[in-house]
This record gives structure tokens, C-alpha cells and sequence, in this order.
């Protein structure tokens, strides 16, 4: 059995931070019950897995995915997983989470069905959500000093054109040339600021709503059959005829949304370290902000010194790895995993 629905939630949030974490917020929740073990696992890591990837290939966000730590977990659950992104300040942000829950709350609520060998018996049960917390995420990832950069694909206006005229004459000889233009493109989002602004405003205002591409078109250009592309990524400009805008647009937005996720991906590799030692953990969130992965025997206890002497906490556990000859960094005993730790929002 499978219920998915969208709907808002209200939260006892004693310290709110816009989008992030907001008293009452949006989302989708799913929750689905299953005959077996295996079965609800598959769809735990599935949903995780969908998760992932839109965080990466549609918002151009890289996360970390995998299980949270017992003291992490959501309270009832056998275990929880979850992708963790990293904003431009160096914190670590939960971006969605899926949850194994076992028979737990079938138990609770005593929820049964008739299974195939007909008898009674409890349903495995997940439960996985995203949230308007990714609209956060978006701004936070990819934003700059000029305002938000979205992603092309989630980009409301993916490519916003600018007329640049003095006289009506001007005027009408772009709009012309811009009909065909707008049949070539029209399977993009376009708009087109015919306002009564000077271009300079517009481009300010259309790069703080972070709209990936801007096409300029003045009299010049059109003289020579021509557009002016200027990317919000970088500002880098380029001319292109204007009958290969059909073309060349949508390769130019895949190249943006790729730029994007290599861009926040450099970032977040350039603010991970990895490290052997509860000193050196340390150490580095005195002075830095960032992943620091390390090996861990998993125990509660551990957690609780590195908050207390950093405030950072695991995000997720990367990996089963060790063995006994691989010592935890941050007590000595044996390590299970290797872990990811940050500092949340
Ligand atoms: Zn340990």
C-alpha cells in the first residue's frame, strides 16, 4: 500500500530561519507498508535514492546519502537515511529523509492484514519526505552578491530577453525578428521584458531572480543577424546568429546546470577533510566550516563530545569500513563506519 500527499505542517520551532526551517512548511510525504522486511527496504532506498537525484541532477545540489547515526535517527524508526548538502557557508543541510520503520508502528497502532499463507500479521512500514526546505537549499547553494542562480531546469524563466530601443522603428524591427525566435524556442521558458525600464535596471533585476540565460537584442545586433547570451553563472557573453538560438539555447542551459552542480561540488569537496584524530576534528571546525569525515566505532557517547567541544554532529555514515586495525578518531576503539560530520542549520 502506497499514500503520497502534499500538505502543510505546522512545528513548535523555537528558532525559525527562513525556508530552512519555518514554523509551518510544505511538503510531500509518502508512506507505504509492505508484507516483508526486504521489500519496505527497497522502497527506503529507492525514495532516498529519488531524493538524490533531485537534489543533484534537477536543483544541481551534490549530497551525501546514506543512514543516519542511532542518536539521529527519526524517533520510532528502525533506521533513517538521508542526503545532506552543503550551503555556501560551509553548513550542512538535511535536504530529504527516508525512513525504515520495520513493524514498529504497525505494532503501535496495531495495523494488520491478511497475508498470502492467510494469516494475520504485521505490515513493514517507511515513511520518506521532502520539503519547501529545498527552495532554501537552491538559494543558499548557488546564490551570490547579485541574488539567486537557479538551475535551468527548475528555473520558472529560463531565459529572459532584453529589447534594447530607442524609436518605434527600433522597436518593431526587434519584435519582428524576435517572432521567429520565440517559435525556435518554444519549448524553453522565455520572457520578454518589453517594460519601459532602462536595460541596466533589467538586468540587475533579472540576474537577483537568478534566470540562468539573458538575451540582449539592439539595433547593432540585429544588423548583423545577431543576439548577445550572457550566462548568470559567470556573466560571460557571446553572439550567436540568430537563427541558431534554437539549437544553441537548450545546449547552453545544460551547460549552465552542469556548471552549476560542478561548481557546488568543487566547493563542497574543497570544505571536506578527513581526519584520524578527535584533536584534529577539532581543530578544524576552530577555524573552518565544512565535512570532516572520519572513522567511527559508532558509539552515542562519542557524539556527544564532539558537540559539546564543537557543536558539529554526524550528518550520515558514508560507509561500513574499518575493522579492528582501523581505530575510531575519535575514542581509539575499533571503527564500524566511516562517518560525516558538519554543523547544521
Ligand atoms: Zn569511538
Amino acid at each position: 500500500m502506497l499514500t503520497n500527499q502534499w500538505n502543510n505542517v505546522f512545528r513548535w520551532e523555537l528558532r525559525t530561519r527562513f525556508f530552512l526551517r519555518t514554523r509551518e512548511f510544505l511538503w510531500q510525504e509518502g508512506h507505504t507498508f509492505h508484507e516483508t522486511a526486504a521489500e519496505a527496504e527497497e522502497e527506503v532506498a529507492k525514495m532516498l535514492d529519488c531524493y538524490r537525484r533531485i537534489a543533484e541532477e534537477w536543483c544541481a545540489i551534490p549530497v551525501l546519502a546514506g543512514r543516519k547515526s542511532e542518536s539521529e535517527k527519526f524517533a520510532g524508526a528502525q533506521y533513517s537515511t538521508a542526503i545532506e548538502g552543503m550551503m555556501m557557508d560551509g553548513k550542512a543541510l538535511q535536504m530529504g529523509t527516508s525512513h525504515y520503520f520495520g513493524e514498529n508502528f504497525a505494532r503501535a497502532y496495531d495495523l494488520t492484514f491478511t497475508g498470502r499463507r492467510n494469516e494475520q500479521q504485521y505490515p513493514h512500514s517507511t515513511s520518506w519526505g521532502m520539503s519547501t526546505r529545498m527552495v532554501g537549499a537552491v538559494v543558499m547553494a548557488h546564490g551570490d552578491d547579485s541574488g539567486l542562480q537557479l538551475p535551468p531546469r527548475i528555473a520558472p524563466v529560463q531565459v529572459i530577453v532584453v529589447p534594447i530601443f530607442r524609436s518605434d522603428t527600433e522597436r518593431s524591427q526587434i519584435e519582428a525578428a524576435l517572432q521567429q525566435v520565440l517559435i525556435d524556442l518554444e519549448d524553453i521558458r522565455v520572457k520578454v521584458d518589453w517594460r519601459d525600464e532602462r536595460p541596466g535596471f533589467k538586468y540587475n533585476e533579472w540576474e537577483l531572480k537568478g534566470v540562468p540565460l539573458r538575451l540582449e537584442i539592439g539595433p547593432r545586433d540585429l544588423a548583423k543577424g545577431e543576439v548577445t547570451v550572457v550566462r548568470r553563472l559567470n556573466r560571460s557573453k557571446q553572439q550567436v546568429p540568430l537563427g541558431d538560438l534554437g539549437v544553441a539555447i537548450p545546449a547552453m542551459l545544460e551547460e549552465v546546470q552542469a556548471g552549476l552542480f560542478t561548481r557546488a561540488r568543487e566547493f563542497r569537496d574543497a570544505h571536506t577533510v578527513r581526519v584520524d584524530s578527535l584533536e584534529a576534528l577539532v581543530k578544524f571546525f576552530d577555524t573552518s566550516i565544512g565535512f570532516v569525515v572520519t572513522r567511527w566505532c559508532g558509539r552515542a557517547e562519542d557524539e556527544r563530545t564532539v558537540k559539546e567541544r564543537t557543536t558539529a554532529t554526524t550528518r550520515v555514515i558514508l560507509s561500513g569500513s574499518g575493522g579492528p586495525e582501523q581505530p575510531c578518531a575519535i575514542c581509539g576503539r575499533p571503527a564500524t563506519v566511516e562517518v560525516a560530520w558538519g554543523k547544521a542549520y
